[in-house]
């Protein structure tokens, strides 16, 4: 096998609690994240000549070293102890920055399709502590689709993965920085871990359950994310939420027929809008082995 094209989901953040700020400048959070099928496309190939190189249809993901592809390749590549090249080719679909994780979830499938190509045999939970140091949302795409993220985001729980629904993503068309967004959060008036009482979530129960501690400073400095969170509301999303940093916003819907409906209603807006199914099985497990 010299070549490898793996589906790099997006993921959502159901829930998210910044717990505290840790000595070593991270934040102690707990996050329920759910892989949804809207998908980048990562290819990996083995070339004769040694090095890395990273191409994206995108021009506002960085190439070479600046992407996290490529570091994904350079740490599985350096512990391999091969000398082979990797090419990598990705097709964007997930906006960019847009709290969906779609730069950690490409390093995943990186990550997965080195260890296939250069036949490093690494078992998940090596890889997902390869991805820990890449960053703290590479680990759940090692893992999912439905999990429970702690510590710093690395330390993972698989949890059974919901009935389908459906969510309406909704992105402004600018990108926010997480790190930005971390900075201005002021932790005293977070106080709500409670993203691991979620025994299941559910469409009926998704009202209740939804929360994220960093909405209030992403949409206090980007306030069109208000005007999404109450559009989605008027087209009867049964909850509504901003994934992760932001500025991405989500309506939960229970049927695909709902969802697109939706879509549909909210077409003039101006907004990127991405119908999805949350997923029951992660495209990346295939190529895993435990
Ligand atoms: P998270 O939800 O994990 O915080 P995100 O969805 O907000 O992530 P990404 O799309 O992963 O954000 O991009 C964050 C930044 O990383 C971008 O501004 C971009 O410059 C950089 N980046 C590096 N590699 C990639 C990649 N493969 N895909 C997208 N962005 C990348």
């Amino acid at each position: 096998m010299s070549e490898l094209t793996i589906s790099s989901p997006a993921k959502i953040n159901v829930c998210l609690s910044v717990l505290s700020r840790r000595p070593d400048g991270y934040h102690e959070v707990e996050m329920l994240m759910q892989m949804v099928g809207l998908y980048d496309e990562v290819r990996v190939a083995l070339r004769g000549t040694r090095g890395i190189s990273v191409t994206c249809d995108n021009s506002a993901v960085p190439v070479g070293e600046a992407n996290i592809a490529y570091r994904a390749a350079e740490a599985i590549q350096s512990l391999s102890g091969s000398d082979a090249g990797l090419s990598i080719a990705i097709t964007k679909r997930i906006p960019v920055a847009g709290g969906l994780g779609g730069g950690s979830g490409n390093a995943a499938a990186v990550l997965v399709a080195c260890n296939k190509l250069l036949k490093t045999a690494f078992t998940r939970v090596r890889l997902a502590e390869i991805g820990a140091g890449l960053g703290m949302d590479v680990p759940f795409f090692l893992h999912g689709p439905t999990a429970l993220a702690q510590g710093r985001g690395e330390r993972l729980t698989d949890l059974p993965p919901p009935d389908r629904f459906w969510v309406l993503l909704v992105n402004p068309g600018f990108e926010a920085s997480t790190a930005w967004v971390y900075k201005n959060l002021t932790l005293g008036l977070t106080n709500r871990g409670d993203c691991n009482k979620i025994q299941r979530l559910t469409v009926g129960n998704a009202k209740e359950v939804l929360h994220n501690d960093l909405e209030a400073v992403t949409s206090a400095e980007y306030p069109v994310i208000g005007r999404c969170k109450k559009a989605l509301q008027s087209v009867n999303a049964r909850g509504v939420l901003m994934s992760g940093s932001g500025p991405t916003v989500f309506g939960i819907f229970e049927t695909e027929d709902s969802c697109r409906t939706a879509a549909d209603t909210l077409s003039s807006e101006g907004w990127q809008l991405y119908p999805a199914v949350t997923l029951t099985e992660s495209p990346l497990a295939q190529f895993i082995e435990s």
